[in-house]
């Protein structure tokens, strides 16, 4: 892609669209950021580009900044259809993503995983494994460094600038060899940098070349269906994913989940499954006590690791470690080494952390479970003996989705926030219930109820605008008054 003196129109202005705009002007390109916040609300952001030369627009986006442009980039969260790019798509105006940019610059083979739930936890999950076996690796996209800033590193790592177009060779030599053998350890080159990057449904709507050599699709719920319009569409995005795989190429997908299944139909790379309830043609499945992986369909299963030893707590975790042994075993890394990574890796901040048992009560962090899905997931975690707190910001959700649960695990729920009493009207009768009001609270006498054995999880089932800034400072907060506690 060549950006020298190309007029790039970058449009929102957050992490990624801020590394865009940096990365664009450095080669060359004569670059606009547009965005619709005040200059006020951007005083933090705007100096670095005004410094690098790049031209910034606050406060609305002017119809004549979209019209003459080579080519415009827009950040995930702006809305696909404002006007604005509407009347540039009229013009035959080519608009991308950061990923899609990115991906053009990118050095050596890419890991991709997207879906609803789990993709942060699987992304850090492969980066170790990855790490740990030794192999150049990076890690980003939505988890936080945006793939932009990876550009650079993958290039020093893979031994200097590379001349754009040589990558599809690159690649195709490594694989034809390959063809012929087993799937597993076709990727055994040790030389080769590894991009593990967690894509959103936003980033994929802008991608065109995108290519990963490993996709993976955890589930698909109908989640952002504000934004896609209908379930379908939003399926359609995640299909996205896998739109420029080759026969070369692998495509993971749960073979428990209906919607991830039907992707199999669409891909052109070779589909490999994974599933904690039934063996899987080829992939990665639970069978008696222990992980395995099919190589290849007909292939003996080999054991990876016994599922007593996965140190994340909960159902849905044993999906995501059994999505990862897969993307890993058919990236070449041997299963006593996915073993050990597995076995010490540390459940993501926020995600059913746990913090700290204290006179014999556990105590786990799960401040990302915004909705009740992901506290349902969190409840299946745990046998009983649960002081569950509850609340927060209601996001119109329905708790007596959460009675049956409630009822066979939960001793005491603990209510705080703005959706305390709504919570407290569907709980009627399933439970003892405190209302707590604040977290403090909350944990206190949590902390003074429980017995040892038992545990106390912080998974509200609402958003925490309330009364923090976000999730991770809820969970922050919530990790505090515990170690206060001991
Ligand atoms: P994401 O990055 O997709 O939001 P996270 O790994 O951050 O996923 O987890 C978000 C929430 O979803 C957490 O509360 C977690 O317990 C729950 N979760 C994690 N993995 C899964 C899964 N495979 N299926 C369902 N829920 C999950």
């Amino acid at each position: 892609m060549e950006l020298k003196n190309k007029r790039v129109l970058v449009v929102g202005l957050g992490k990624s669209g801020k590394a865009a705009a940096l990365f664009l002007q450095e080669r060359g390109a004569r670059v606009t950021v547009s965005d619709s916040r005040s200059a006020e609300a951007l005083a933090s952001e705007i100096p670095d580009l005004l410094d690098a030369g790049v031209m910034v627009e606050t406060g609305g986006h002017g119809l004549m900044t979209f019209r003459k442009q080579d080519l415009i980039v827009v950040s995930p969260g702006v809305p696909y259809d404002m006007p604005e790019l509407q009347q540039a798509r009229t013009l035959g105006l080519p608009i991308i993503g950061e990923l899609e940019l990115a991906s053009h610059y990118l050095r050596g083979k890419v890991v991709a995983i997207t879906g609803s739930n789990g993709k942060t936890t699987t992304t850090s999950l492969l980066g170790k494994i990855f790490a740990d076996a030794g192999r150049p690796t990076l890690v980003g996209g939505n988890i936080g460094t945006p793939v932009i800033d990876l550009i650079a590193e993958s290039i020093r790592l893979s031994g200097g600038e590379k001349q754009e177009q040589e990558q599809p060779q690159e690649q195709n030599a490594g694989i034809l060899r390959s063809a012929q053998n087993d799937n597993v350890d076709i990727n055994g080159d040790a030389a080769t940098v590894w991009s593990i990057l967690e894509v959103s449904s936003f980033q994929l709507e802008t991608v065109v070349t995108f290519s990963p050599h490993i996709a993976l699709v955890l589930n698909i719920t109908p989640d952002h269906l504000d934004r896609h319009g209908t379930f379908e569409n939003y399926a359609s995005m995640k299909a996205h994913i896998t739109a420029k795989q080759t026969a070369e190429d692998f495509f993971v997908l749960n073979a428990e989940d209906k919607p991830t299944q039907m992707l199999a139909a669409l891909t052109k790379a070779q589909v490999y499954w994974f599933s904690s309830k039934r063996p899987v043609k080829q992939g990665a499945f639970v069978h008696g006590e222990s992980v395995v992986f099919l190589a290849r369909e007909g292939a003996w299963p080999e054991p990876v690791m016994p599922v007593a030893e996965i140190p994340i707590k909960g159902a849905h975790n044993v999906e995501n470690v059994l999505a990862a042994v897969c993307a890993a075993r058919l990236a070449g890394i041997s299963s006593e080494s996915i073993r050990a990574s597995v076995a010490s890796f540390k459940a993501v901040e926020h995600r059913l952390e746990f913090v700290a048992k204290v006179r014999g009560v556990d105590f786990y962090n799960d401040s990302k479970a915004t909705n009740v899905d992901a506290t349902k997931k969190a409840l299946e975690a745990f046998a009983g003996g649960v002081h569950l707190i509850l609340g927060g910001k209601d996001k119109n959700s329905d708790y007596t989705e959460l009675a049956e649960l409630i009822r066979a695990r939960v001793k005491t729920v603990y209510t705080i926030g703005s959706a305390a009493q709504k919570i407290e009207r569907h709980l009627a009768g399933v439970v003892k219930i405190v209302s707590a009001g604040t977290l403090e609270v909350a944990v206190k006498t949590a902390a003074a109820n429980a017995v040892a054995g038992e545990v106390v999880v912080l998974a509200p089932a609402c958003s925490s605008f309330d009364q923090f800034t976000g999730y991770e400072q809820r969970g922050r907060v919530f990790k505090e008054l515990v170690k206060g506690l001991a």
